[in-house]
């Protein structure tokens, strides 16, 4: 029998597309760009046809490398970036305004408005989250207030569901329902109150589903036979802790992107924090409901870049490990990348990087390796927020991203935490997430056991550095990030 799953990785700017099978050997894969567009400043829109469009694209690419029947694939799982809003008519299955993406403030006054209106605390206890224009619920308000009709809301995921089975199936996943500001985060359940203060009518919103399950089969899609379940859907970075089998409380994934997204595993009550993070559905898998803390920052890979761009030190950013390890330490430097403002725990836009303890010594190596070391403290600073929170040490940090390739980095991010860090063969885990959801629905990984077994590492770091030294660099670094705000 065959075991192969189409993990679509619907992202901001582009779509891709795996072909996977149990043993994690990926057979094919295809990628589409679509247009990033921005009518005015602080609006971001996609086109959700070109969504869709590109989506085919990356499958059809996909196939047609892996030189695979289409008809061997036993499941499709799904991916996404999270909190984009569309809204289409239910009728004709168009979509009736471009989608609204997740970095779109244009409903940043109504959110100071309700805040205004003392609503803030009740939404957060109720949804894990902040009232901010990144989340869905203002973004469908915005549509409703220009378009009426007898329409259908769906984040990326329900779109592509509704499309793939031919406007049968209107659902979603608990997680991405989770990042909409109108589920209930307790009961995974559309909340009435909620819906009401956002003016959003009950009748346009998807059935909340579990991330693992058949909601429904292929049906007219071009390049694909009818009949494929689509059998799993999670957000992007609630697929990452699933790609990197993280199933046990305390267990947590890093992706070192342009940014950083660290998810931890909480447990199965959702628990609000206290130090600055969001609470949010780790996964509801049959009966099984996680939870998860979540902080970003909002420069981690980007310090590279700049490295590369701006100081021009490099040439590439994976040389940077080269030259930041001509020298033993940083010689004194901190650097602090607070480029764009810092993200969780602190929430300071207006911060600002530091570079300090520069001498007539110090030479772009010093450089190089403060900018890597201030990337793992700023994970440090999210990691301890949630260590607080729920007052146990972290197990283990599973790593991702583009920056994780990074020895010295990890190394050192292994020796600041005292914990230990473990970076898989797979590092595609957004995609790996969505397949091993879709497999478990499918019989493909019998249960979670299996998919831990499926789960590869391929290097693991532990801390070598003495306690009393992590003590002092983690005191300078506090010291010099409080000079940044
Ligand atoms: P995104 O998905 O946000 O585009 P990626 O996961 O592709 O990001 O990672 C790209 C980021 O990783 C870039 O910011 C780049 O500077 C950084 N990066 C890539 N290779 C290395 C490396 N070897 N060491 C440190 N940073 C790296």
């Amino acid at each position: 029998m065959s075991n192969t799953i189409l993990s679509i990785d619907q992202g901001t700017t582009s779509s891709r597309a795996f072909l996977i099978d149990h043993d994690l050997n990926v057979k094919g894969q295809g990628q589409h760009e679509f247009r990033q567009i921005y009518p005015k400043s602080g609006w971001v829109e996609h086109d959700p046809e070109e969504i869709w469009m590109s989506t085919l694209a990356a499958i059809r690419d996909c196939l047609a490398k892996a030189k695979t029947d289409p008809k061997n694939i036993v499941g499709i799982g799904i991916t996404n970036q999270r909190e984009t809003t569309v809204l289409w008519d239910k009728k004709t299955g168009k979509p009736i305004y471009n989608a609204i993406v997740w970095q779109d403030r244009r409903t940043t006054e109504r959110c100071e408005q309700l805040k205004k209106d003392g609503l803030e605390k009740e939404i957060r206890k109720k949804t894990g989250l902040v009232l901010d224009p990144y989340f869905s619920a203002t973004k469908i308000g915005w549509l409703l207030e220009h378009h009426k009709g007898d329409l259908a809301f769906g984040t990326v995921d329900s779109f592509l569901l509704w499309r793939l089975t031919g406007g049968v199936v209107h659902a979603t996943d608990a997680t991405n329902a989770s990042r909409t500001l109108l589920m209930d985060l307790q009961k995974c359940e559309w909340d009435d109150e909620l819906c009401d203060l956002f003016h959003i009518p009950k009748n346009i919103l998807p059935k909340i589903c579990s991330c693992s399950e058949i909601y429904g089969t292929t049906k007219n899609v071009a390049g694909l036979p009818d009949g494929i379940p689509i059998a799993g859907m999670a957000g992007d970075q609630q697929a990452a802790l699933i790609g990197q089998a993280c199933f046990e409380e305390g267990e947590a994934k890093c992706t070192y992107g342009t940014g950083s997204f660290i998810l931890m595993h909480i447990g199965e009550a959702p628990q609000l924090s206290k130090h600055g993070l969001i609470t949010t559905l780790a996964y509801k898998i049959g009966n099984q409901i996680a939870y998860a803390f979540e902080g970003s920052a909002f420069i981690a890979g980007a310090a590279v870049q700049w490295l590369r761009d701006g100081l021009k030190i490099i040439k590439q950013a994976s040389d940077v490990e080269a030259l930041a390890s001509q020298v033993p330490d940083s010689g004194g430097v901190v650097f602090v990348p607070a480029l764009t403002g810092l993200g969780a725990p602190h929430w300071n836009p207006n911060a600002r990087g530091t570079i300090t303890g520069i001498t007539r010594g110090t030479t772009a190596a010093h450089i190089a390796r403060a900018a890597l070391e201030g990337i793992a403290f700023s994970q440090y600073d999210i990691l301890e927020a949630m260590i607080h929170d729920v007052g146990k040490s972290l197990t283990v940090l599973k790593v991702d991203g583009g920056a994780c390739k990074n020895n010295l980095l990890m190394q050192f991010q292994s020796d600041i935490l005292q914990v230990p860090i473990s970076r898989p063969r797979m590092v595609e885990t957004t995609v790996l997430g969505a397949a091993f959801l879709a497999g478990l629905a499918t019989g493909v990984w019998k249960d979670l056991n299996d998919i831990k077994k499926s789960w590869r590492e391929e290097k693991h770091f532990t801390p070598r550095m003495k306690n009393e030294e992590v003590k002092v660099r983690v005191e300078k670094w506090e010291k010099i990030l409080g000079r940044s705000f």
